[in-house]
């Protein structure tokens, strides 16, 4: 049995005030004893955030897959390791659109992670002209086919399906819709690493809220959840660690 997992990804907000957040966010995912709850935040918030929340799984949201060297600007998964990072996101779709990342680059820095230490929540996903084309299929499939590494198993490794178009949008596919796809992610990752495809968690993100976690959440094959706009806060994170629970 796969234990749920929702991880809240702050991408580039929050501020140490904001840390405030985490206190009731920890108190749940404390209460939620059969699942996991992790935040993904700000590379300059990662210290500070352990330190108010050591019993909370905090993450990275980006790696670069060399551990040190002439990278101006870049963070390998060592230095977020020493700071206190459990785990870190690679390949998100913000990061394929706006720094032009490739399914290559996420298979490097999942891998780098992964020596490092680190967990990996690995993003695919189709964009809206990508699903009108009836092409979401075989582009999550090629992602999946390019960007997970020939060692993934659940004890480190997690995939996040996350449609391009319902990432902070309000829309999401319908349930069939997101199990259809789970699965067909899940038959690929057997393709690739057997066995052990059955234990890696794939987690839904685009659009979760409270209101619709509890049906995204009970569809087959969804493991969990990528929440973007509603982990900021703990009134919105909460139910969604509850619905989970
Ligand atoms: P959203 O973002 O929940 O704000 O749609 C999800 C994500 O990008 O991980």
């Amino acid at each position: 049995m796969r234990r749920k997992l929702v991880a809240g990804n702050w991408k580039m907000n929050g501020s140490k005030a904001a840390l405030a957040e985490l206190d009731a966010i920890a108190a749940a995912a404390t209460a939620a004893r059969g699942i996991d709850v992790a935040v993904a935040v700000p590379f300059t918030l990662i210290h500070p955030a352990t330190a108010r929340v050591p019993g909370l799984s905090i993450g990275a949201e980006d790696v670069h897959e060399a551990d040190s060297g002439a990278h101006t600007g870049c963070v390998s998964a060592a230095m977020v390791a020493e700071a206190g990072a459990r785990f870190t996101i690679v390949g998100h779709s913000e990061r394929r659109a706006d720094q032009g990342e490739t399914s290559h680059d996420a298979w490097a820095k999942a891998t780098a992670a992964h020596r490092r230490g680190l967990q990996v929540i690995l993003c695919c996903g189709e964009t809206e002209a990508e699903r009108d084309a009836g092409r979401a299929e075989r582009v999550v499939q090629a992602q999946i086919e390019k960007s997970v590494p020939d060692d993934a198993d659940g004890s480190w490794f997690t995939l996040a399906y996350e449609p391009r178009w319902a990432i902070g949008t309000g829309r999401t596919p319908t349930a069939e819709e997101i199990g259809s796809i789970h699965a067909i992610a899940r038959a690929k990752l057997r393709h690739m690493i057997g066995e052990r495809a059955n234990g890696v968690r794939i987690l839904y993100g685009g659009s979760v809220v409270g209101d619709n976690a509890a049906a995204i959440l009970g569809t087959d094959d969804v493991d969990g959840a990528l929440v973007g706009g509603a982990s900021l806060t703990a009134a919105k994170f909460v139910p969604i660690i509850e619905a989970a629970a």
